[in-house]
């Protein structure tokens, strides 16, 4: 890499002040897992580099009711998060279970939003979680849904001068699941994954649900009409009157609902078939886990 700008600030103020300074000409660094083998396979040609590794963004705190998680924090120090495991337990398993020691040693939550791969692994738990992202520029602050940040295939709504500065995750009562299907069962990318949020009022009935899917759609996808299914179900044996069971029916219904939401493609990790078929039986054991239904 000749004739690259290379910077390492270690305050937040300045590192804004270079990413305003040199606008789309600038690219953050923050791991580099994704990032470099893109430099070194010539997809990328940074004209200036921004190491944001120096900020202080690596931490996991409780505040507020909520989890804040710096941008910089490596998966490795998610994953083995007590905080994490106890507070939203899809987004710790979905931290275990991605890339390699090694890998999720250097890569960061931040990195692996912002590099928006529709398989990110971290990106679901945070949808089913309801978590936020806080963007910050020279011009201020603004916090958008996980939800709502993708826009395509590596395309999000970052504008130049903007970096993840934390992500944010309301705690809930519920209980949360995280599932991935690989090529093979470690150190392998999601041809689909599955996070899911459920809650039930006095263990019965269901007044609180999620649902995203990762490698089905251009972006991370929430699943509106799956989730439409679930709110106000009871559990078959429950005591509570006037709804719907939540029942083995009623979880593959909304299975159903999830996968026809998608649009999977055929790639070299799966079919858009397969991916429908296992994505399917996914959705239906990490809704039967969350929800406590034998399926
Ligand atoms: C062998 C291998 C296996 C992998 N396996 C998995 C896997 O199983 N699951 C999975 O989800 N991913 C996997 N990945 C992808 C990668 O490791 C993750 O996406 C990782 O979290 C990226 O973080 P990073 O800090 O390395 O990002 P970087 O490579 O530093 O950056 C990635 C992109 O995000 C931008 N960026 C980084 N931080 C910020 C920020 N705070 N604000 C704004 N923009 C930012 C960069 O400019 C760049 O465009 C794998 C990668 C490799 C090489």
């Amino acid at each position: 890499m000749k004739d690259v700008l290379y910077f390492a600030p270690t305050e937040l103020t300045e590192a804004l002040k270079l990413l305003a300074q040199y606008g789309e000409k600038a690219t953050i660094l923050a791991g580099g897992t994704d990032l470099v083998p893109r430099i070194n396979y010539y997809e990328l040609k940074p004209e200036v580099l921004v190491y944001i590794g120096n900020l202080g963004l690596d931490y996991i705190e409780q505040s507020d009711g909520k989890l804040i998680i710096g941008a910089a924090t490596p998966t490795a120090k998610i994953a083995a998060s007590p905080l994490v495991a106890e507070k939203a337990a899809a987004l710790a398993e979905a931290a275990r279970l991605s890339a390699s020691p090694a890998i999720r040693t250097a890569g960061t939550i931040g990195g692996n939003l912002a590099n928006a791969s529709p398989a990110a692994d971290l990106a679901t738990p945070l949808i089913a979680l309801g978590a936020t992202v806080v963007l910050v520029s020279a011009k201020g602050e603004r916090e958008v849904a996980v939800e709502e940040f993708f826009k395509g295939p590596g395309e999000t709504v970052l504008q130049p001068g903007e970096l993840i500065k934390e992500v944010r995750v309301p705690i809930k009562k519920g209980k949360s699941v995280f599932l991935k299907l690989g090529r093979r069962k470690a150190m392998t990318l999601s041809v689909v994954n599955v996070a899911v949020y459920v809650e039930m009022e006095k263990g019965q009935r269901c007044v609180d649900a999620r649902v995203a899917l990762g490698a089905m759609a251009p972006v991370p996808l929430r699943c509106k009409k799956a989730e439409g299914v679930l709110q106000g179900c009871v559990l078959p044996m429950s005591a509570l009157e006037g709804a719907e069971f939540l029942d083995k029916a009623r979880i593959e219904k909304a299975a159903e609902l999830a996968i026809a939401e998608s649009s999977p493609i055929d790639d070299q990790r799966a079919t858009a078939w397969y991916r429908r078929k296992a994505g399917k039986v996914l959705v239906a054991r990490a809704l039967a886990a969350a929800a406590g239904v034998a399926i």
